[in-house]
């Protein structure tokens, strides 16, 4: 695949992902302006050896420490790499990443060498670090840093005010919806960072893993908020019954199949279901009782219904009014 890039704004370009941006590589973006960037390095080495002949990169940009967005920071090694400052013990270092992101042990091994194997990674460390409020300055074009957390913990967006353009990243709008499977992921910052995007009132949406959205970006956030509110339902469906932890892991309420791996599957899916649980128990809508997790009501299973209403105070097909006064 040759280098295909989509115009934004006069001097900000989305640079279309190997596998058309899809999971394991990402978009990357290219700013040509008085200087030259690149936004994220998972779009393919082809790609990015591409964009080394044909431009003079001075700087790269990272959103965020996962690899499908840093893989490729290496083909450039004479320029600095701009990386959030919540990943400056890890950022383009693999061990000390698969520890952040699964802790130490032979999951973080296998998913290193996974990594490796799959994107290429290498390592290359940052060599320096933005934070919150943090404006890049390129000529004409001016990029805000809005730390976005959830997804991890240093997940950022990037917005341009003067034609509210918005590069979300990994708030990416899938139909998968929001990811948020690992140990430093949190869902409650997530729907927060949801609204702070919201919030921004952008006209035009480009996230790492799907074609830019420019009509209806109000539906596309809440159908993609949505997701989140499904999995609650499943997983609330599932502990009705009464459920350990490994059998709703079985179930799959987040991937429904194996998608990396089951050792790598099992972790991610785990990890999304705790956050839910974890949720559902402080709210009181559920209860442990050793391995099993119940239903707090005594209600049966087939009143779920009027459980929700006496929590939420409205039916459950119109989930999506509740964001705003449940986060
Ligand atoms: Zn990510």
């Amino acid at each position: 695949m040759s280098l295909e890039l989509l115009k934004l704004n006069e001097n900000l370009y989305l640079v279309t992902g190997q596998n058309a941006g899809r999971f394991p590589c990402a978009h990357s973006f290219l700013v040509q302006d008085r200087l030259c960037a690149l936004i994220d390095s998972g779009c393919g080495f082809e790609i990015l050896k591409e964009i080394r002949e044909s431009f003079s990169v001075d700087l790269v940009i990272n959103s965020h420490g996962h690899p499908d967005h840093s893989s490729g920071n290496w083909l450039f090694p004479d320029v600095p790499l701009y990386a959030p400052k919540e990943g400056t013990e890890s950022h383009g270092r693999l061990l000390p990443l698969s520890h952040r992101f699964f802790g130490p042990g032979p999951l973080a091994d296998h998913w290193r060498g996974w990594i490796r194997q799959v994107m290429g990674f290498v390592d290359h460390p940052a060599t320096n670090f933005f934070s919150d409020g943090h404006i890049f300055d390129f000529g004409h074009l001016k990029l805000k840093a809005i730390h976005a957390p959830g997804h991890t913990s240093d997940h950022y967006c990037f917005f341009e005010p003067e034609n509210r353009i918005l590069l979300s990243f990994d708030i990416d709008f899938t139909s998968f919806g929001p990811w948020y499977g690992n140990l430093e992921s949190n869902l409650s910052e997530f729907k927060r960072s949801i609204d702070i995007i919201r919030g921004l009132d952008p006209k035009l949406v480009a996230s790492s893993h799907l074609h830019p959205i420019g009509e209806g970006i109000e539906q596309a956030l809440q159908d993609y908020t949505s997701v989140i509110d499904k999995r609650r339902r499943k997983i609330i469906e599932l502990v009705s019954h009464g459920i350990s932890r490994s059998a709703l892991v079985d179930a799959a309420p987040v991937y429904r199949r194996h998608l990396h791996g089951p050792e790598l599957f099992r972790f991610f899916e785990g990890r999304m279901i705790d956050l839910h649980l974890e949720e559902l128990l402080a709210q009181g809508i559920i209860d442990r009782q050793g391995e099993e997790y119940r239903l707090a009501s005594s209600e049966p299973a087939s009143s779920l219904e009027p459980l929700r209403r006496a929590v939420w105070g409205m039916d459950s097909s119109s989930c999506s009014g509740r964001y705003g006064n449940s986060y």
